[in-house]
Order: structure tokens, then C-alpha cells, then sequence
């Protein structure tokens, strides 16, 4: 629901909060984890170009929040989470009063914003929130459609159950890691059409997938329905489901992607939170085929994000490989999210969701190197050469947002530089 904290004409006394392009403007407020040198991670909140530290402003007096006060002292999101939505939106409305122009209580206080404000640029940024299990879809039809193409051709390219439910697996929590941290190339074994036999080799043909995480932030025992699981899910952020193709396609069949997928999984820092996308709320692409009633969306459950992925080479400027949009996605997070609980599997607090490589219709919008160099047939350019895969060295930035009037909520970015492989180790 909308409320005075997604008021468009709302302006903070933080002055890079009011520019047109800033991520984190105060109709944002992105929950994020950090320290400045030398001190402990903390929770903090971005404010244009500043960190509001969240147990600091507690302790000041600044955040007349009640009990959920104490689960800001965490040095991730967990505990706040687990407070519940009532608390979410408590804690959203005190930031939104306390930043915005016509507050004189900390714009005004020079000694006090020197102890809660933090430039950006001076702190680390951490993992948000501890992952408690990370779950990956496969729900962009156009994605679904050319990656199905290259592996089994046109004709077979949905699997029969595509259209009918949202497809994932069970990823890996213990590999996801923050915008910022390298991701080594891995070893794995593959078997290429010219190979005789499989081999265990340096993957050749390691990709991105450009997603969006979605974080449960309330838990649950039993089958939730498409409108329960939409109010459970906290926020968002961007996500790249690092991915090794060639390892990928000798081991995926039957029971999905396993090493190929469990090298590194990236997040961008800054959660968004549902409150701040629910003005840019969008209904999922028209059904195929209709869904069974307990998947069906009821209302608008996907978000008009604007996404797009750069790569860099190293030591070389970056050139943008990729413009889409998250509302190409066939499935809503709350369809899989429901979906994922029809078992009566339990999710919890943490739980983490990736949407699916996010893939549009044209060869320009398309969330992955396999589809844009259409398995290394057509190479990328790429300021200074092309590309098929990634090469040593490359850094591959993700960075999405809302556009509203006159500001946006923007995700700050996710990326990751990849180093070369190490020759593992052998019992002699
Ligand atoms: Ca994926």
C-alpha cells in the first residue's frame, strides 16, 4: 500500500538525496551493513551520498521505534526482519521524518550528524543479511526459450512443465557474496561435442546471469498463497548467478545445474525494500496457458526495474552489454515463492530468491553472455574487442532502478571482478 514515505514530491536536507539520478533519494531508504575502519559492521541506511548509522541514531534518540529498536544493534538485517511488517513500516516512516527538509532535529545539529552520517565513500559494505537458504528460478520465458534453444533446439526448447509452474532448485547460501568481492574462475568437468570423454578442466565458458534476489523477511510452515507471499517478502536486491556453461551442460540433466552454479552468487549491498518499489508495481506478462488457481497473481506482484549490465575489461573502460527490464519476468517472485511452498516447505527469515536470468525479447536485452554471443557464435563488442565469455580480469557490473517522477530507487550496483583459475591440489 502506498503511503506519505513514497510521496514523490518528498525532499531531504541531504542535498545529493534531491538529484534526479541518485539511487537513494528519501523515497529509497535501502538497508544496508557496514563499518568504517577499524570498527564493528553495524546496520545503516543510504541517504544520497551518505550512511545513516541506524544503532547510532537509536541511541541518540533519533528513532522513536519501540521494541524492534533493540533488533538494530544486529550487525545484519535478520533480526529486523523477523520483527514483522508492522515494525518495517514503523521504522520506514521515522527515517522518512528524520530526513526529510522540513526536520530540523539532526539537519540542524552539526555535533550529532558528525555521529550518525557517514560519507559513502568511507565505509565497506558487507553482506545485508545472513542468507538462510538460496533458492534459483529459471522464469524469464525469454531466457527459458534461448537457453532451451541451444541445448535441445527450438522445438524442445520449454520444457513441458515451463508454462504450467515456476521451475527452480536448491541452490547455495555458503557462496553468496557481496558486491566487490572476485570470483575465481573454477574447475569442473565437461564434455564437449568433439570430446571422446569427459575431461576436468578450467571452466572455458563462465557466464553472468543478470537476476533479481528477492529476501523473505516474514516465515512460514505451510502452503502460502500468491497474496500472502507477496507481503512476505521484505526487499529486494540485484543478484548475478555466476554460471559455468560448459560444466553446466554436462551436468544438468536430471536434476538441474550443481557446480556449475555453486561458485559465487553476488548481491548488491543495499536491500530496497518493498515499501519503496510498491509505486512501481506492474502486472506479469499475459498467460500462454492459464495457471492453476493457486498460482494465479492477484494483483500486480511484478516491479518496472530498469536493468543492465556492463563489462569491463581489465585496466579498460566498461561498455554496456545488456538493457532490460525486471517486468519481462514470467513469473512474480510471489508466484515462486508460493510455488516454492506448496509442499509445505518451510521458508524462513532470510530466505533468498533468485528470479531467474532476466532476459527480454530483443538480442540487446538479453541476461546472459550464452545468450548474447548465442552460445560463442556471435561475439559481443566490447570497447577495445569482443567478447563470447568472460576472460580473466573482466569486471561485470549490474546496476538496476525504478524511474519515478523526478527521482528513482535505485539499487546501486552489483559486480565482480573474475580472476584467473588455480591449479588445485592433488593427493599425491
Ligand atoms: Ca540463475
Amino acid at each position: 500500500m502506498l503511503d506519505q514515505t513514497n510521496d514523490p514530491t518528498l525532499r531531504s536536507w541531504v542535498d545529493a538525496a534531491n538529484v534526479a539520478d541518485c539511487d537513494f533519494p528519501i523515497q529509497n531508504l535501502p538497508y544496508g551493513s557496514f563499518n568504517v575502519r577499524g570498527t564493528q559492521r553495524r546496520l545503516g541506511v543510504a541517504i544520497g551520498d551518505q550512511v545513516l548509522d541506524l544503532p547510532a541514531a537509536v541511541d541518540a534518540g533519533l528513532l522513536q521505534i519501540g521494541d524492534a529498536a533493540g533488533a538494530l544493534r544486529a550487525s545484519t538485517l535478520n533480526a529486523f526482519m523477523a520483527e514483522g511488517p508492522a515494525s518495517w513500516s514503523v521504522l520506514r516512516l521515522a527515517l522518512s521524518h528524520l530526513l526529510s527538509s522540513g526536520n530540523a532535529l539532526l539537519r540542524d545539529d552539526d555535533a550529532l550528524r558528525a555521529r550518525v552520517l557517514h560519507p559513502m565513500e568511507s565505509v565497506t559494505l558487507h553482506l545485508p543479511f545472513d542468507i538462510a537458504e538460496y533458492t534459483d528460478f529459471y522464469a524469464s520465458r525469454h531466457h527459458a526459450f534461448n537457453v532451451g534453444s541451444m541445448f535441445r533446439g527450438p522445438e524442445n526448447a520449454l520444457p513441458p512443465n515451463w508454462l504450467h509452474i515456476p521451475i527452480g532448485y536448491n541452490g547455495r547460501a555458503s557462496s553468496v557474496v557481496v558486491s566487490g568481492t572476485p570470483v575465481r574462475r573454477p574447475w569442473g568437468q565437461v564434455k564437449g561435442s568433439e570430446d571422446s570423454a569427459p575431461r576436468f578442466a578450467p571452466s572455458a565458458r563462465f557466464d553472468i546471469e543478470l537476476e533479481i534476489g528477492a529476501i523473505v523477511g516474514v516465515p512460514s510452515d505451510r502452503p502460502l498463497t500468491v497474496g500472502e507471499a507477496f507481503e512476505n517478502i521484505f526487499g529486494y536486491v540485484l543478484l548475478n548467478d555466476w554460471s559455468a556453461r560448459d560444466i553446466q551442460a554436462w551436468e544438468y540433466q536430471p536434476l538441474g545445474p550443481f557446480q556449475s552454479k555453486a561458485t559465487a552468487t553476488s548481491l548488491s549491498p543495499w536491500v530496497v525494500t518493498a515499501a519503496a518499489l510498491e509505486p512501481f508495481r506492474v502486472d506479469t506478462p499475459a498467460r500462454e496457458v492459464p495457471l492453476p488457481p493457486h498460482l494465479r497473481d492477484a494483483g500486480p506482484m511484478l516491479y518496472d526495474i530498469a536493468l543492465d549490465v556492463a563489462l569491463a575489461p581489465e585496466g579498460g573502460r566498461e561498455t554496456v552489454i545488456s538493457r532490460t527490464n525486471y517486468r519481462e519476468m514470467y513469473y512474480s517472485t510471489a508466484q515462486q515463492l508460493a510455488h516454492h511452498s506448496t509442499c509445505g516447505c518451510p521458508m524462513r527469515v532470510g530466505d533468498l530468491l533468485g528470479s531467474g536470468t532476466i532476459s527480454g525479447p530483443e538480442p540487446g536485452s538479453r541476461g546472459s553472455l550464452l545468450e548474447l554471443s548465442w552460445g560463442g557464435r556471435d561475439p559481443v563488442e566490447i570497447d577495445g574487442g569482443t567478447r563470447t565469455f568472460i576472460e580473466d580480469g573482466d569486471t561485470l557490473t549490474l546496476r538496476g532502478h525504478a524511474q519515478g517522477d523526478g527521482f528513482r530507487i535505485g539499487f546501486g550496483e552489483c559486480c565482480g571482478t573474475l580472476l584467473p583459475v588455480k591449479t588445485p591440489q592433488r593427493d599425491s
